[in-house]
């Protein structure tokens, strides 16, 4: 339906999505602008394989301001998925700089070519990114409130922002160029691209709100009205029903018995997080829009009032502080999905 209704397939973009030149010409070009951060590899510093490359992060004074280790490729040995995590935790107290890294698991082209990535492994990169961002320009006394040491519902909105910059013209036309010509991405295939993004929109946000709502009915039960396992369908079920999300053409994106993350990933009545996430993230973006989204006054701004705070302060405050918005704005996650 996707390639019928878009006359478009993943496969077309990859030539133009090297993962080398999406790192520096495209994720690091857009940190440049923004928050006026330089990045030179290491080659000295150990790494525990040897896919990894290490970067000095370089603030806009001169000196250095973080480790960065990217491990994209995939390895038999390496679980699935993708995501950033620390080393080291920024703390002033500790006279420690932060010492991060990003995993994803990209199949590795053949010794010699270039490894190309879909739009999707493109966006998840500077996703990771985001939060990598988020734990390298912190700026807290104490690690343990330095950098993603924010509350869940917050935490994947520094990520899901950074995705907004794969897409600006300036940085898309900086790193989406032909692997072997040179060339830049032709306008009606980057057109196609982006529109075919909101490819089934509303089923995508139909199945997120109904797992979302499944989560959050179990999580409110008392302990002395469990249903048991044979209940458990019927309980899902009237859950969907109760707030008018059951649909037999739009299922939640997880059934209660292979829903794994509302179980035992952590998320427990927390599923919600990432598209409540998704509004802020979408408020900050639209923010950046109107005033400048890769310039150093807003990128600065962000840097002070968001990203450096850690879990130092109130998190709606930091939200408000740099928005100007009292509360976030829902409709404005609608229209970034083409609702
Ligand atoms: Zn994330």
């Amino acid at each position: 339906m996707k390639k019928e209704q878009y006359s478009f397939s993943d496969d077309e973009v990859k030539p133009y999505f090297n993962i080398d030149s999406v790192l520096i010409n495209g994720i690091f070009y857009a940190a440049n602008k923004v928050y006026g951060l330089s990045f030179k590899e290491r080659k000295d510093l150990p790494t525990y394989h040897p896919d990894m490359k290490v970067f000095d992060v370089i603030d806009n004074n001169g000196k250095q301001l973080a480790l960065f280790y990217c491990d994209y490729f995939r390895r038999p040995s390496k679980r699935g998925g993708a995501w950033m995590s620390a080393f080291a935790k920024q703390s002033r107290l500790r006279q420690q700089i932060p010492i991060i890294y990003n995993v994803c698991n990209y199949a590795k082209a053949p010794e010699g070519q270039p490894t190309l990535l879909t739009w999707d492994e493109v966006s998840t990169m500077f996703h990771e990114f985001g939060h990598a961002l988020h734990g390298m320009l912190s700026n807290c006394n104490y690690n343990t409130l330095s950098g993603t040491a924010v509350a869940r519902d917050f935490v994947e909105m520094p990520s899901q922002f950074n995705e907004s910059f794969a897409s600006i013209p300036e940085v898309f036309n900086h790193f989406a160029k032909h692997y072997k010509t040179n060339q830049p991405m032709p306008a009606d295939l980057c057109d196609k691209m982006l529109n075919s993004i909101n490819f089934q929109a509303a089923y995508a946000m139909g199945e997120n709100l109904g797992a979302t709502c499944v989560d959050m009915a179990w999580h409110m039960l008392d302990s002395k009205n469990i249903p048991t396992a044979e209940e458990a369908k019927n309980f899902e079920t009237k859950a969907l029903k109760e707030v008018g999300l059951l649909d037999n053409q739009i299922p939640p994106r997880y059934s209660t018995s292979y829903f794994n993350h509302v179980w035992g990933g952590g998320y427990a009545a927390g599923y919600y997080s990432y598209l409540w996430s998704e509004v802020l993230a979408v408020n900050i973006a639209d923010y950046f829009e109107k005033n400048g989204a890769l310039t150093r006054k807003v990128g600065n701004d962000f840097r002070n009032k968001v990203l450096s705070r850690g879990n130092t302060k109130d998190l709606m405050e930091i939200f408000s502080d740099f928005t100007g918005l009292k509360a976030p704005d829902a409709s404005g996650l609608l229209k970034a999905r083409g609702l």
